[in-house]
């Protein structure tokens, strides 16, 4: 039998802990169901392969068609999911919260740019606040399994706006599914991927 390379983590609160911002139902399919596919297809791929050894940013960087998207997925969803907190910080600390008031106006008008440019990404994507090696901060919007690591730029945040995200709480109200994940980001967390040296 096939070993396993890549193990899905488990999430740090219960199925239901996020509710109202994302219900158990949704966690069930996006978490159980949709973030395990990608991360099964990836160890199916790269089994065998000169990928099986490299990390999986490396993976990212370096592939296309279906392992990239299926890399980058898994990815993305990790990472989406280790953003939220059920009591987490509601809003950034120390030297993010210094960049985003510079660079933003506000903290408020930050929020507000996000959800935009998530809202105004067509079709199925991401909506990214990244840094780059200088901590000059940027949202970026990437379509389908996009990722700014193949841009060079460092990951903070994101908000996944493809429709299976949503979809079971908000339907199509993608706006209102959006501004409603404020509730369960964890700024502690957000604030720690942002260490310029
Ligand atoms: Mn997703």
């Amino acid at each position: 039998m096939k070993e396993t390379i890549y193990t899905q983590p488990a999430l740090p609160y219960a199925n239901d802990a996020l509710a109202p911002a994302i219900s158990a139902e949704t966690i069930e399919y996006h978490y159980g169901k949709h973030e395990k596919a990608y991360i099964d297809n990836l160890n199916k791929m790269i089994e065998g392969t000169e990928y099986e050894d490299m990390a999986l940013e490396d993976i990212i960087r370096k592939a296309d068609g279906a392992l990239f998207n299926n890399a980058s997925q898994a990815w993305n969803h990790i990472f989406y999911f280790f953003t939220f907190a059920p009591n987490g910080a509601k809003e950034p600390t120390g030297e993010l919260r210094k960049a985003i008031d510079l660079q933003f106006g506000s903290f408020e008008q930050f929020k507000k740019d996000f959800v935009d440019a998530g809202v105004k990404l067509f079709g199925s994507g991401w909506v990214w606040l990244c840094c780059d090696e200088d901590g000059k901060l940027v949202i970026v919007q990437k379509s389908n399994a996009g990722n700014p690591l193949t841009d060079g730029l460092i990951p903070l945040l994101t908000f996944d706006v493809w429709e299976h995200a949503y979809y079971i709480d908000y339907k199509n109200l993608r706006a209102k599914a959006l501004e409603q994940l404020w509730d369960i980001v964890d700024w502690d967390v957000v604030s720690s991927r942002y260490e310029i040296d």
